[in-house]
């Protein structure tokens, strides 16, 4: 088990370096369009700045590659931080390491936040330049790691940084997420079903693997779900589908049989005259796509063999939408089923989401994050971790001592 900040004791005047992730998206005029990453920190920055700590607070933002890009600068979401902790004094810097840089966090008072600029204007922050980690370490005593969403890259920020401080532990966002995501993977509640849709099979394939030594029912769905189509031979029309992948999908399905573990795909599909919010649509069985039509959707009847499954699962994982729900006429499965996860957890099941368009979905659907067990905040991230990779952001935090366990 990696320490948490609430291992962490005596900090008042201490320099904290608290790496988060306020990748927020921001408007043309550079308004913070969504506070969610930024509120998502809240509680470790108040429990650090409650015990007396002196932040020094950074994150990343957009694409930059290296460069200062004045339309991403940190600057309104230093506005929005002071806006969420108005008894604070949160200031900000307009470089990320510099003597002037190091000079402010030197002054900085207990319980002040200083941010500084986007971490992706140096250059060195992605490659993972030791001169860089070196500077940043400089600027605290000990490193907090809250950004889960940025736990799968090796940058300066998430790992150099922790061969130089003297301890690095794991922020109260991070710690949920790994506890709530390794659990359910480790040690999940059965029958253990898991709900893998979205786009493209080669974007998730790892974790479909990865899954089958862990699930009881494994729901394919999405636009990845007619390659799957196409290796058990059906003709799938002018679907989505990665003809590299189809014997992998073939191969995996095969596994599955012989670990007993049962795969859902689609019986009857909603499928359009082509890709477009107001295609002509139909519902189709799954063995009669028409030749110039599109799969867009489940249809109904495997909606309710889903719910079926959901319903009497006690662990439910669930990563990409069944359709293409940003239109409605094809929304409706992914809203049956976040339905049917919904009334899951009130029933008492564990349930995970993740995947960036996933919740997307539920949002579009107005179902709040907390009719969930665990929404997780990182889309790459929580992918890679499903996949079973170490992640190297959490990988290079220290571990409970047997004294703080
Ligand atoms: P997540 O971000 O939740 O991991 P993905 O990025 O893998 O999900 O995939 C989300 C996208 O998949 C959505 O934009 C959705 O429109 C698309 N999609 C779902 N079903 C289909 C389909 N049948 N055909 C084409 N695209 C689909
Ligand atoms: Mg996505």
């Amino acid at each position: 088990m990696k320490k948490t900040i609430q291992d962490l004791t005596q900090l008042r005047g201490k320099r904290v370096f608290v790496r988060v992730d306020f990748n927020v998206p921001l408007s043309d005029d550079g308004q913070v369009m969504d506070t969610t990453r930024i509120r998502e920190t809240l509680p470790t920055l108040r429990a650090l700045v409650e015990q007396g700590a002196r932040l020094i607070v950074a994150s990343h933002l957009g694409r930059p590659k290296g460069k200062v890009d004045d339309a991403l600068r940190l600057s309104a979401v230093a506005e929005e931080l002071q806006r969420e902790l108005p008894d604070v004094p949160v200031r900000k810097v307009d470089e990320v390491v510099s003597a002037a840089v190091m000079e402010k966090a030197n002054a900085l008072k207990d319980g002040e936040i200083l941010l500084l600029e986007n971490l992706r204007f140096e250059p060195g922050e992605e490659k993972n330049d030791p001169e860089l980690a070196k500077k940043l370490a400089a600027l605290a005593d000990v490193y907090v790691n809250d950004a889960f969403g940025a736990a799968h890259r090796a940058h300066a920020s998430t790992e150099g940084i922790t061969h130089y401080v003297q301890e690095s532990v794991a922020g109260l966002l991070m710690a949920k997420e790994i506890e709530a995501l390794e659990r359910i993977l480790t040690q999940p509640h059965r029958p253990f079903t898991a709900i893998i849709g979205g786009a493209k099979v080669s974007s998730k394939i790892s974790v479909l693997k990865h899954l089958l030594d862990k699930v009881d029912n494994l729901v394919i769905g999405g636009g990845m779900a007619y390659t799957f189509l196409l290796g058990r031979g059906l003709s799938v029309g002018k679907s989505l589908v990665e003809p590299d992948f189809v014997e992998e999908a073939r191969q995996l399905e095969e596994a599955a049989k012989q670990k007993g573990i049962q795969i859902i795909l689609s019986q009857d599909l909603v499928v359009a005259d082509r890709f477009g919010k107001d295609a002509k649509h139909q519902i189709v069985p799954v063995e009669a796509i028409p030749d110039d039509w599109e799969g867009m959707d489940i249809g109904p009847e495997t909606r309710q063999r889903i719910r079926a499954v959901v319903e009497q699962s006690r662990s439910i994982l669930w990563n990409g939408p069944l359709g293409v729900f940003e239109f409605p006429a094809f929304s409706e499965g992914t809203r049956a089923i976040a339905e049917a996860v919904v009334k899951a957890t009130t029933n008492g099941a564990q349930t995970v989401l993740g995947g960036g368009d996933t919740l997307a979905a539920i949002e579009l659907f107005r179902v709040p994050g907390s009719s969930f067990s665990h929404v997780s905040t990182g889309g790459g991230a929580s992918l890679e971790f499903m996949e079973g990779k170490v992640l190297p952001g959490i990988a290079a935090l220290n571990e409970k001592t047997a004294a703080t366990v």
